[in-house]
Formats: C-alpha cells, sequence, structure tokens
C-alpha cells in the first residue's frame, strides 16, 4: 500500500492509480492529510494535520460478473466496526447506512465510489475516515458531535496496527458478501444497529419522513414503520438522525 504525506482526497487519488494503471489486484491508499477530504453528498470530511487519524482508501477493479455491490456500503460498516471493536471500543455501533457511533458520538465515516460500466470492469473505491488520535481540543470545526478511538479508551492508537485489522476485516466481510449476498450478514448489521426500535427522521431530497427503525432488508435498504405500515429506503441521498 501507498502512504502519503499529503493528497487532495484519498479516494480520488485512489480512483486515478486504479483506473490509470488498471491494477488488477487492491490498491490501498492512505494520507497523513487531505486538503479535500470529502464525504457523502459533497460533504467534507475533516481531520486535521496533527490528528493522526486513518485516512484510508481500498480501490478495487471489478468484473461484472462477479461483483456483488448490493448492500456493500453496510458491509463496509461492519468491517469497520469489527475494527473498532477489537482495538477496545466495545460499544460501538451502527447507524444506517454505515456511519459508526459510540455514546452518541460519530467516529467514523464511509465514502464508496464507482466508475465505469455496469456491464463490464468498473472500479470501486472504498473511503474510510477514522478518528484515532484527534482529541476533542484539536478540532472544532465538524458540525456534529464526534469522538476519537483515542479519546474513548484513553490509549494512543498504533495507525499501523489498525490499518492491517481493518484490511483483514475488509477482506473477511467482502469475502462474505460475496459468497452469500448481503443478506447472509443482514442478521449480524441489524444486531449492531443503535438505533433499531427508535423513533427517527430520514431526510430525502425532497421530504423529512418520521418513522421508527425497523432494520434492514436484504437489499441493505432501510426498514421504517411510517404510520403503521412497512416503508424500505435505499441509501443513495438520504440522511438519517434521531427524531
Ligand atoms: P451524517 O453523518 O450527517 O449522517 P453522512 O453519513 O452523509 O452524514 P459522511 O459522508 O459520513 O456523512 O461524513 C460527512 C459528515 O460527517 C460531515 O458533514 C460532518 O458532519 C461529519 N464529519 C466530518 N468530519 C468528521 C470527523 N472527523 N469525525 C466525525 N464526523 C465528521
Amino acid at each position: 500500500f501507498v502512504l502519503h504525506e499529503r493528497l487532495n482526497s484519498t479516494n480520488t487519488y485512489c480512483m486515478q492509480l486504479i483506473q490509470q494503471a488498471d491494477y488488477v489486484r487492491p490498491q490501498v491508499v492512505m494520507a497523513e492529510w487531505q486538503t479535500a477530504g470529502r464525504g457523502r453528498r459533497g460533504r467534507q470530511w475533516v481531520s486535521p494535520v496533527i490528528a493522526q487519524n486513518l485516512l484510508f482508501s481500498l480501490g478495487l477493479r471489478l468484473q461484472a460478473d462477479t461483483r456483488c455491490l448490493t448492500g456493500l456500503s453496510l458491509v463496509v460498516g461492519l468491517a469497520v466496526l469489527a475494527t473498532l471493536r477489537y482495538f477496545g471500543l466495545t460499544q460501538a455501533g451502527l447507524k444506517w447506512p454505515n456511519d459508526v457511533y459510540t455514546n452518541n458520538r460519530k467516529i467514523s465515516g464511509i465514502l464508496l465510489e464507482l466508475t465505469g460500466n455496469p456491464t463490464d470492469i468498473c472500479h470501486l473505491v472504498i473511503g474510510i475516515g477514522i478518528n484515532l488520535n484527534m482529541m476533542p481540543h484539536t478540532q472544532s470545526s465538524i458540525e456534529q458531535p464526534w469522538t476519537s478511538l483515542r479519546y474513548e479508551t484513553g490509549q494512543r492508537i498504533d495507525r499501523t496496527a489498525l490499518a492491517i485489522c481493518l484490511m483483514q476485516n475488509l477482506h473477511h466481510y467482502l469475502a462474505q458478501q460475496a459468497q452469500m449476498g448481503f443478506q447472509g450478514l443482514r442478521h449480524e448489521w441489524e444486531q449492531h444497529h443503535l438505533w433499531q426500535g427508535q423513533r427517527c427522521i430520514l431526510s430525502t431530497p425532497n421530504q423529512e419522513i418520521s418513522g421508527v427503525a425497523l432494520g434492514v432488508n436484504d437489499e441493505g435498504s432501510l426498514r421504517l414503520l411510517v404510520n403503521g405500515q412497512e416503508q424500505s429506503f435505499c441509501a443513495g441521498e438520504l440522511s438519517l438522525r434521531l427524531d
């Protein structure tokens, strides 16, 4: 894998790398800091240069006949969660579709980007930001409650060890998904769903929908009980918060 001191975005760099060289093997890119770190829907991923966080992208070249994209972002969430739990964050859980939270604070974000031909080869980049050593006094420009592994566990985190653990977990969960589909991991995902049974608000581009979170279906879509009726919502542009 490649470690950079500074990049605009590990996802952008990783995508260029795998497209240009058309690597058959997976490529991992990490950076000390990013000048234009991105989250979903054009939002910013914040990680100051002194924070010693994990900024990680895994690039994969996927064949049309073997790839399985259903529920992928939720599967990546499971891999990140397993990694954080291994490093002592035993209370952590998932917020649909793929954010990891502990004590009501966000500790990790995931951004998947896909390019290419749906019927042929495509390039997938799995971007993962994890707050490792960032402490509350380091950064105040994040507009929602956040925390870091060091803050939660009181221990300084070895990034290399964590990155290796993350790669192992990604390998494990992506292989499981390729074998069984997301439906084989659905139950495990729901076991870690922090908002299961709670009243939530889902923001879509046109409206806000209030309902009780019932879990996810075999495609990884969120199941909400809205006015006594179950409805499903696929990830896309949606955002969820507690009511
Ligand atoms: P939300 O977290 O509001 O549901 P999202 O899942 O679409 O949105 P991401 O793409 O995971 O969000 O990340 C972008 C958002 O995460 C930003 O808008 C900001 O609120 C928050 N954020 C940015 N940097 C950090 C960080 N280092 N730690 C925790 N949260 C962050």
